[in-house]
């Protein structure tokens, strides 16, 4: 089972991000991590699982004071032996640690950094709302290494508003001038209740399908001639560094959320906790649980979300999940050359990996 740990503090608001986040402001961090705490203490022994990774996203979990992680790592000791995962990731953004603090995520286990860069063009992380500069996220990337985190990722994201081909092909070689072990490269997507959304809706911003599926290649050739495998649509990983969490969720294992707004899978069972911090305390503290969703997931709806995420990994999906037409459709997709069939598994490749989402619809 990945164990997910939603910290949803951010030092501010992104225009284009709809994870349930917000600043600090008075929230009673103590408490906030003693209800992860307790949460995670009623519904790891309940889920009948065995934890196999950890991951603390959000939010910005490396904005936790020192005092607060020790607190929170602590406390997960006593219900989860760390030592034994496969992976515990942090998300991080630069400038929200120096040395002595990636030093702490070292000795607290932490062994892998996703640290959110997204481009390394000053204007691009203006449009984008982001308070780092180039310089303090290649220096935080030597932090880490100099810390001895095991593996560092770097999350980068295209398609943004003013953000010229020339833009994203240095954002690209700066990244791989920092030797990271693991890229993330997003297609920034429009999504609701976001500043973004709502220019796009003005006028103001616009999506462009070509633009994408350039700069999608652009990611593809660059990053796979620096040696990265291109495992999933967008994300690249040097040998031994493929993400294990990551990975979980693509195959389909059992997941268990903590924290506002976190989701979890179980059994086939799909559960919410409700999207607000201070409600979130407050009925772990009353009730023991923060689930205000739950909906069973039966066969036919598991198996589109197996054929949804398999498609976008280079192991693609066995042949055996889809149905007459949908084979039928897979063999069109080879004789197009944008898939292969290896072992009796549909693989999408060259074009057919930017088209991944339209290619799933038609197949589910
Ligand atoms: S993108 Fe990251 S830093 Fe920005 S608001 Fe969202 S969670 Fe916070």
């Amino acid at each position: 089972m990945l164990i997910y740990l939603h910290i949803p503090f951010c030092h501010r608001v992104c225009p284009y991000c709809s994870f349930y986040k917000h600043t600090p402001g008075s929230t009673p961090i103590p408490a906030f991590i003693d209800a992860l705490i307790a949460e995670a203490r009623q519904r790891i022994p309940q889920s009948g699982n065995t934890p196999r990774t950890l991951y603390l996203g959000g939010g910005t979990p490396s904005m936790l004071s020192p005092a607060h992680l020790q607190r929170l790592f602590a406390g997960l000791s006593e219900i989860i032996h760390l030592p034994s995962l496969e992976e515990i990731t942090l998300e991080a953004n630069p400038a929200t640690f120096d040395l002595e603090k990636a030093r702490l995520f070292r000795a607290l286990g932490i062994t892998r950094v996703s640290l959110g860069i997204q481009s390394f063009t000053p204007h691009v992380l203006a449009t984008l709302g982001r308070e780092h500069t180039p310089q303090q996220a290649a220096s935080s990337v030597h932090t880490l290494r100099q810390a001895g985190i095991p593996s560092i990722n770097i999350d980068l994201m295209f398609s943004i508003p003013g953000q010229s081909p020339d833009d994203w092909l240095n954002t690209l070689q700066q990244a791989i001038s920092l030797q990271p072990d693991h890229i993330s490269a997003y297609n920034l997507t429009y999504e609701e209740d976001t500043a973004f959304f709502d220019s796009l809706r003005r006028g103001e911003m616009s999506e462009n399908e070509d633009i994408d599926a350039r700069y999608f290649h652009l990611a593809v050739e660059k990053l796979t001639t620096a040696g990265f495998d291109h495992y999933e649509t967008s994300n690249y990983a040097r040998p031994g560094h493929h993400s294990r969490h990551n990975q979980g969720y693509w195959q389909g294992h059992d997941y268990l959320g903590l924290g506002p707004s976190a989701v979890s899978t179980l059994h086939a069972i799909r559960s919410r906790n409700v999207p607000d911090t201070a409600q979130y305390v407050q009925r772990i503290a009353s009730i023991g649980n923060a689930i205000t969703e739950t909906e069973s997931l039966d066969a036919p709806s598991l198996r589109i979300e197996r054929i949804a995420l398999g498609l976008r990994t280079n192991q693609g999906i066995p042949l055996a999940w889809l149905d007459a037409p949908a084979l039928q459709r897979a063999h069109h997709l080879v004789s197009e050359s944008l898939a292969h069939i290896q072992n009796h598994h549909l693989i999408l490749i060259h074009r057919g990996r930017a088209l991944v989402d339209p290619i799933a619809a038609e197949l589910i």
